[in-house]
This record gives C-alpha cells, structure tokens and sequence, in this order.
C-alpha cells in the first residue's frame, strides 16, 4: 500500500476514503493549512504539513488531520482571515499525527489530543 493511502484509511472517517482539498487556508515558511474532504462520506478535516529542513540530517515531514464539523469548517474559515493562526481556532479533540524522516519506508502514525502550536 502506498505511504498516503495507508495514511488516509488511518483515517478511520469510512471504508474508502479519498481527500480533496475544498480551500487553502495559507501557506508560511515550512508549513500548509487547508480544509479537506472525503470525497466518499462527506467528513470534513483540518489538515497541516510541516516539513524541516535539517542541514545536518534528514528532511522531516510532518502531517496532521483533525476531523471537523461543518460548523466548525465555517468558523476556522472565517478566522482564517483575520489571523494566520488557525491552531488556536481548533477544537480540543484527538489529531491524527504522521510523522516522516527522509530515508525512513513509512510514515510514523499516533494520536494526539489536541493540536499543538507550531514552533518554527
Ligand atoms: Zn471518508
């Protein structure tokens, strides 16, 4: 199975899940915000990319999805606007985190319970 299908049945929103990115929320120096969708149910998520470049060792990647109510999509849209920090707009509620070190054959997958800041 391939590294992003593995990630999207961790998933978990449906048998066949397929993502499609509905609206960018930005882009900033070493990370991506968008909202995404499951094509096949409907379930709505946060999602974030944070890649480091080390000069001293391996390309780090890491993406999270946190699933969230329409309501929740309008309002974490909405603020979008007004500040670039979406995390503090975020329910406390579980994240999916998987973790990727350049050389390594697969994403490392855990839960968290609730979305951390950025710290670069
Ligand atoms: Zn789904």
């Amino acid at each position: 199975m391939h590294m992003l299908d593995r990630i999207k049945s961790s998933l978990g929103c449906c048998d066949r899940p397929s993502l499609e990115t509905m609206s960018g929320l930005g882009i900033e120096r070493h990370a991506a915000f968008a909202i995404q969708r499951c094509k096949h149910c409907g379930q709505h998520f946060y999602y974030r990319c944070d890649e480091f470049d080390d000069f001293n060792g391996p390309t780090s990647v890491t993406i999270w999805y946190m699933a969230l109510s329409p309501d929740e999509v309008a309002s974490i849209t909405a603020r979008s606007r007004s500040t670039e920090d979406h995390t503090a707009a975020l329910p406390a509620r579980d994240v999916h985190i998987f973790s990727y070190r350049e050389g390594e054959a697969e994403f490392v997958h855990r839960v968290s319970h609730k979305m951390p800041p950025r710290i670069w």
